[in-house]
């Protein structure tokens, strides 16, 4: 009796263990924070150095290690990779630019634009409601035939015919015509909502890590995801997209300059939209910004209007004087029939402190020289109905006696006004939510919404740009700090891009041997890397002391680390000079606004006859092979002798002072498994330091050097590096139990700490002990 109850309370006992352990192995909380561009050698040497007290903390508590990233080290393809846990064979991004088979056009690599009749009342629904006025209409005829017939019943029919006449005639022009009166507008608002709307699919295959996790009940918080655009349903999770999410104008964000200043160029690589105004005689500057092309024009109106455009934009940088001012105003007047556009009025106050006042549709704000204005919010007007809403802030440049320049940002999609052809959010409303949340307010939703374009275009001042870099990430650190707080997650996911963007634009200020280092430059600015990559350990010390306990995980990554970018290599001119593509004629350069011009065509000036190989996107060969390219004349058979012929003479490309220029070339099949493989480019460049793919080849160009110069502010990337030496990084507060992580790990890792099963096809690892 007595041995069994020993025996019944060692079961018990062994039962309370089992329980207590059940506990320690409760499903953890994850939180990741990416940060885009952060490099494995700088994180190094500045936790080294003791800059970057919190990592180090980090590291000490679990583990640091290199990150491998995909090939190539683009963040689309790597957050891609990221994101689902497969590699680029599956998810289908390649690059920033993709040429579709079949074609030679570039096409946004991240999301493809669309019309679509998804956000429009269904087809039953329109009709009905635009037959309604054919049916009152032929009611009220019947009506007075039906009346009048009582005293002359012979004419009964007649009327009959009239009324069924008039309705049918009045149904046709509601169906078919849209009348853009306003009254008209109104009194029929369904003839004012077309058939279709624009809007955009993403070309990111295969599911989110944070999407399978949903399905399993796990609640997700995913804020700024890259190639998330249109955000996908999480499942009681939301998710708020990033990088991809266009501008207003459907690009990758174009600025506005507004300037009497001789000095500004007609046109920027980057696609400035440029604004030639003088002041009037009390300083008073009228101008106007355009919005979203009008697409209720009928196409071939639109395209005729882009045609004329062009071709004033190429007169005005060929004219001068009265004959300029001229085409200007008639550019002006194209572009206001193509755009809707808002009135811009700048009152210019020079002097001691150079401000300016700025009013934009009954706004006013001031703003002092080299400052930033707060957001302005423009509604632009495509008819009655249809008014989107950006929101942009101004930059005083210049402003004396003589001269003045103001910058435009790139206009967002105004968050408290999402158009649901617009989806940045999962659930829809969520955008409006945060903006609404008084914590928050308006936050650029655009998905690159740094101003390096600017920057490179030498239309602004470091120091601007550094301002308004530092409003982003502070506004970037005030929503993951806010959605973190609301603890009402499982698993949460911020990414936060602003050390990429500083890196790109400032690296030339850490690197003399950078084409434009400058001494005094870096001695002002020389430490803004550094700075970025002390404000994302401040962020992540944050995290740390708030939420790390023992049932929380936290990873810190990176999408790819960054080298310096000194010399350009125009891939397409070498093709060139050995002979395997074939010019008409030199071509004139492409700027980034004509990518968004469906009608310009790249490589217009390739004899296609005489072309057995071509270059677009960062670093990338394709063949011109017969039956997939348009003017394809490689054969099948020859494919294979060709790309060893482009691999073995690039390899053995010398700079002037011997180094060797690149490290390595890919073939397609060689790094990429999956269904998406046939829509790679099929030979990849891996640079070595100081070389990366020049400007021009980017966009099928082939300027007269082969390598050049990189002369652009622009003078860090990772973009066609090789990445084994542009690896990102992986911190994680519990110990990382593999040598070589990589950015495919995060999916499958987290699914298994959360215990929910792997997706089939994922390519990733699981990168932590188990139970750990
Ligand atoms: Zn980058």
């Amino acid at each position: 009796m007595r041995h069994r109850l020993t025996v019944l309370v060692l079961i018990g006992l062994v039962l309370l263990v089992a329980a207590g352990g059940a506990t320690a192995e409760e499903t953890p909380r994850v939180i990741v924070l990416g940060f885009d561009g952060v490099d494995d050698v700088l994180t190094r040497k500045w936790m080294e150095e003791g800059h970057l007290p919190n990592l180090s903390r980090l590291a000490k508590m679990g583990s640091y290690r290199a990150l491998d990233v995909t090939n190539p080290a683009q963040s689309p393809v790597s957050w891609a990779a990221f994101a689902t846990g497969t590699n680029p064979g599956k998810t289908g991004i390649f690059d920033f630019l993709k040429r579709p088979p079949g074609t030679y056009d570039a096409q946004m690599g991240l999301a493809k634009k669309t019309m679509s009749s998804e956000f429009t009342p269904q087809a039953g629904m329109r009709w009905v409601l635009r037959a309604a006025p054919a049916a009152v209409v032929a009611i009220v005829v019947l009506l007075l035939a039906w009346i009048f017939a009582r005293r002359k019943p012979a004419w009964f029919p007649v009327g009959l015919a009239l009324g069924l006449l008039l309705g049918i005639g009045t149904g046709f022009l509601f169906q078919k015509v849209h009348i853009p009166l306003p009254w008209f507008e109104k009194f029929t608002p369904i003839s004012a909502i077309p058939d279709r709307l624009p809007t955009a699919v993403n070309l990111r295959q295969g599911p989110t890590f944070w999407q399978t996790l949903g399905k399993s009940g796990v609640r997700c918080t995913v804020v700024e995801a890259p190639t998330s655009f249109p955000a996908e349903s999480a499942d009681g999770g939301r998710v708020l997209s990033g990088l991809g999410v266009p501008d207003i104008g459907g690009t990758f964000g174009l600025y506005f300059v507004i300037s009497n200043d001789p000095r500004v160029p007609d046109k920027t690589e980057m696609g400035a939209i440029i604004r030639r105004e003088d002041p009037d005689e009390n300083g008073l500057v009228k101008t106007w910004v355009r919005g979203p092309e009008n697409f209720l024009l009928p196409v071939s109106r639109q395209s005729e209007l882009r045609g004329r455009i062009r071709t004033m934009k190429d007169r005005l940088k060929l004219s001068l004087g009265n004959e300029k001012r001229d085409v200007y105003k008639r550019l002006c007047e194209r572009e206001r029939e193509l755009y809707p556009s808002i009135p811009v009025e700048i009152q210019l106050m020079p002097g001691d402190e150079p401000k300016a006042v700025i009013r934009v549709q009954g706004q006013e704000q001031t703003i002092a020289l080299d400052g930033w204005s707060d957001f302005f919010t423009f509604e632009f007007e495509l008819n009655e109905l249809l008014k989107p809403s950006g929101i942009a802030r101004f930059h005083l440049k210049q402003c004396d006696e003589k001269t003045y320049t103001v910058i435009l940002g790139q206009i967002n999609w105004n968050p408290k006004r999402i158009p649901p052809n617009v989806p940045i959010t999962s659930p829809r409303e969520w955008a409006a939510e945060l903006s609404d949340d008084e914590a928050l307010g308006y936050f650029d939703t655009l998905g690159w919404a740094c101003v390096t374009g600017a920057l490179k275009d030498e239309m602004m001042s470091e120091a601007a740009f550094l301002a308004h870099t530092n409003l982003l990430w502070d506004a970037r650190v005030r929503k993951t700090r806010h959605l973190l707080a609301k603890d009402d997650w499982d698993c949460f996911v911020s990414v936060l891009t602003e050390t990429d963007r500083v890196q790109h634009m400032m690296w030339r200020l850490i690197d003399e041997k950078s084409p434009r280092y400058d001494a005094k430059l870096a001695e002002k600015f020389g430490d803004s890397i550094l700075e970025f990559y002390q404000k994302m350990d401040g962020l992540v010390g944050e995290v740390m002391d708030e939420y790390l306990d023992e049932n929380t995980v936290l990873f810190v990554c990176s999408d790819h680390g960054f080298q310096s970018f000194r010399r350009g290599v125009n891939l397409n001119t070498w093709l060139v000079r050995n002979g395997l593509m074939k010019l008409k004629e030199q071509g004139g350069a492409l700027s980034l606004e004509d990518l968004f011009d469906p009608d310009v065509k790249m490589f217009k000036n390739v004899d296609w006859s005489g072309t057995k190989a071509y270059s677009m996107g960062l670093g990338k060969i394709y063949i011109n092979l017969k039956g997939r390219e348009p003017g394809g004349i490689v054969e099948p058979g020859d494919y294979a002798r060709i790309c060893e012929e482009i691999r073995t003479g690039l390899m053995q490309l010398k700079d002037d002072d011997g180094t060797q220029v690149v490290k390595a070339i890919y073939l397609r099949d060689e790094i990429y498994a999956g269904n998406q493989v046939e829509n790679a480019e099929d030979l990849i460049l891996g640079f070595n330091a100081g070389y990366r793919v020049g400007w021009q080849t980017t966009l099928g160009g082939a300027p007269p050097a082969t390598i050049e110069d990189n002369t652009q502010k622009w003078s860090g990337d990772h973009c066609s590096f090789d990445p084994s030496i542009v690896k990102g990084i992986v911190f994680c507060s519990r110990p990382i139990s593999v040598d070589d992580p990589n950015i495919m790990d995060f999916g499958p890792t987290i699914l298994s700490l959360m215990g929910v099963a792997k997706n089939p096809g994922m390519d990733g690892k699981v990168i932590l002990e188990a139970g750990r």
